[in-house]
């Protein structure tokens, strides 16, 4: 019995050692190489045409001249030698919790009110597919609405290769204050959930923060500014949420962390306790004054401005909502330009969710040309710019060696029309091939 038993046990440490062979075996890296028309790297301001992309595994090995280079053997070949092949893009606005709330269809209130979260959760599943459909490979997802961490089940989703999606950086629930948040307009008898986690004081603040980080917030979205309406003089107002201190604990408890804090802020009051308390990314940022500007290029702050967003869904312009949404698109056109002239970090973002997810992401890179920012910048706003912004440059938003091999092609010049990156015909992600329709 005894010798049995250790021959057993042979068996069984032989079977594991074959097995330990099998995992390091090169067949389990596949080997592909990319034949590229031309390379948008995402870096560079140049294009180079003819190159060979080499991608060992998840990552890029080498990018060289397809003139000069050998094909390696072995290696699996995509000819995408009539196509613009682009790094992966990515989408630094993101709400794959919402659905575009058509008013009509109930809006904001009955994804909070009505829906279980396994049907939101099905239909964030919906939304991620979308973004890798079009081409992002990458998103940071600014908060849930209401579906408390449910991002943190649909990135361990992808993670794990249950469903297809972008890599996400999440924020979870996101923080404003009381009075700072929908659910609203309901008999005050009632204690409504609310989109957000509501917070009063520093030491709530940090609690909440501290809550979100330890549940898996890559970033804290703060909302610090809420309603806004046209003032007196026909100026935009925006109602100013938590004081300098309540951001300054949570943005001293999340870089303790080493992570960061992205703060929702159209202009005026809340958008300077914004700087003021140091947050690291202005979202939407529509009325950005001069002060403004001259703190965000000092303190190196990004601004995500997701312009498509306030081009949508205008109340008529005879009512006091449909002067104050063309009040903002207004505004928005004139900060800008300003930001971008000046130097302000700008990075892409749709706020898409916010937007029906059946719209094209791509939308945004338009509405970034014709303020003035040029074809390649709008670009690398999609690429390399938004990398540096989530602390990953060199490894997204790049096509050189070292990167994630997030890789995406369109036919045609996006450099000559913008455009056709609403129509990306190859992705992949993580070395895979998630589409190829590439002629
Ligand atoms: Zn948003």
């Amino acid at each position: 019995m005894k010798i049995y038993r250790s021959l057993l046990f042979l068996g069984v440490a032989a079977l594991l050692v074959v097995a330990q062979e099998n995992n390091s075996s090169p067949t389990l890296h596949p080997f592909t190489v990319i034949r590229a028309g031309a390379v948008i790297d995402g870096k560079s301001d140049s294009v180079r045409r003819n190159q060979l992309i080499v991608i060992r595994g998840d990552r890029i090995e080498s990018v060289s001249d397809a003139a000069s280079a050998k094909i390696p053997t072995g290696a699996d070949l995509i000819d995408l030698s009539r196509a613009t092949v682009l790094p992966g893009l990515i989408d630094s606005h993101t709400h794959i919790f919402l659905q575009g709330e058509d008013p009509a269809q109930g809006g904001y209130d009955i994804n909070i009110l009505k829906y279980p979260l396994a049907l939101r959760a099905a239909r964030a599943t919906v939304s991620v597919r979308r973004a890798l459909e079009q081409g992002f490979t990458t998103l940071r997802d600014l908060e849930t609405e209401g579906a408390g961490y449910g991002d943190v089940g649909i990135k361990e989703a992808i993670e794990e290769g249950y469903i297809p999606g972008p890599r996400l950086f999440i924020s979870t629930r996101a923080i404003s204050t009381t009075g700072g948040y929908q659910l609203e307009g309901y008999a005050p008898e009632l204690d409504m959930p609310t989109g957000a986690q509501l917070i009063d004081g520093p030491v709530e603040a940090r609690k909440a923060a501290r809550e979100q980080l330890s549940h898996g917030a890559d970033w804290i979205k703060v909302y610090m500014t809420h309603r806004s309406w046209v003032g007196k003089n026909g100026e935009l107002v925006s109602q100013p949420t938590l004081t300098v201190e309540e951001l300054k604990a949570i943005v001293d408890e999340t870089h303790g962390w080493g992570k960061k804090v992205a703060c929702h802020a159209y202009g005026g009051i809340g958008l300077h306790r914004a700087l003021d308390g140091g947050c690291d990314s202005i979202e939407h940022g529509l009325d950005l004054d001069d002060a403004a500007i001259t703190q965000m290029l000092k303190q190196g702050t990004w601004y995500c401005p997701t312009i498509s967003a306030y081009y949508h869904d205008w109340a008529p312009a005879d009512t006091p909502d449909g002067q104050r949404d063309r009040k903002r698109a207004a505004v928005h056109e004139v900060s800008f330009p300003k930001a971008l002239h000046a130097g302000v970090k700008i990075v892409f973002g749709t706020d898409i969710g916010g937007i029906s997810w059946s719209e094209p992401m791509a939308q945004e890179f338009p509405h970034m040309v014709e303020l003035g920012m040029s074809p390649m910048a709008a670009i690398q706003s999609a690429t390399s710019r938004a990398a540096e912004m989530l602390d990953m440059p060199g490894q997204l938003g790049t096509i050189a060696p070292g990167a994630y091999a997030d890789v995406i092609a369109v036919n045609g010049d996006p450099l000559g029309d913008i455009k056709i990156l609403q129509n990306v015909q190859f992705v992949m992600k993580d070395g895979k091939v998630f589409k190829n329709e590439i002629k």
